[in-house]
């Protein structure tokens, strides 16, 4: 389970989505996100939320997307537009009772990841889990890129140039960053998206800070 679920978000903000969303872009054949996310969405919401609630949102989907949903192939590529369907079925489906829902999706990918949970904050680890995910962007997703700025007890990650983007999937994104902070033993965990393509800004750029 991941430190976020377990842990809850405490006293974190609402998650606002805000902003407009584009789900294919000039090109459609680069809008495309690996299967391995949502072989992550169906085994949280199976081992967490249990079996009742994942055939509860995926009934909600259109027949193509459920049957990546159902047999989801983890080195697929799929389209973007899918996996935004997706949480936004999970969203309306789960929020009221997980508000939070959209960080706890999130956060369950980097549990995927990050089997190992450091006791005391490992600064060092975290740049290095941060600076491997801009080196890995491109086999997750087939476009934009990612860029690390390190900063003092901080660090900044900057996606650029997103043709398709929403504010449901920046939610995920806010999410598996807060549990990459806290995997790697940080306290205080805070992320915050301070500019995003869904609001014009031309990059999604996620202020993160730890003790
Ligand atoms: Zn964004």
């Amino acid at each position: 389970m991941s430190l976020l679920f377990q842990l809850g978000v405490g006293k974190r903000e609402p998650l606002k989505l805000i902003g407009c969303e584009v789900l294919a872009g000039p090109d459609p054949s680069i809008c495309k996100v690996k299967g391995v996310m949502f072989s992550g969405r169906r085994e949280f919401l199976m081992k967490e939320l249990g079996e009742r609630t994942f055939y509860s949102v995926i009934s909600k989907l259109s027949s193509s997307v459920m049957r990546i949903a159902m047999h989801p192939l983890a080195a697929e590529w799929y389209d973007f537009s899918a996996i935004v369907e997706y949480d936004k079925a999970i969203y309306e489906n789960c929020s009221e009772q997980h508000p939070h829902i959209l960080y706890y999706i999130g956060a369950a990918s980097a549990e995927l990841g990050l089997s190992r949970v450091f006791q005391k904050l490992d600064a060092g680890e975290l740049y290095a889990f941060l600076q491997r995910l801009t080196q890995f962007h491109e086999q997750y997703q087939r476009y934009g890129y990612l860029e690390l700025e390190r900063l003092e007890n901080g660090a900044r990650m900057h996606y650029h140039d997103y043709p398709c983007y929403s504010p449901i999937f920046c939610a995920s994104g806010h999410g598996f960053l807060l549990e990459a902070i806290m995997r790697h033993g940080g306290r205080d965990a805070s992320v915050a998206e301070t500019k995003c393509h869904c609001r014009g800004d031309g990059v999604c750029t996620y202020e993160l800070t730890w003790r």
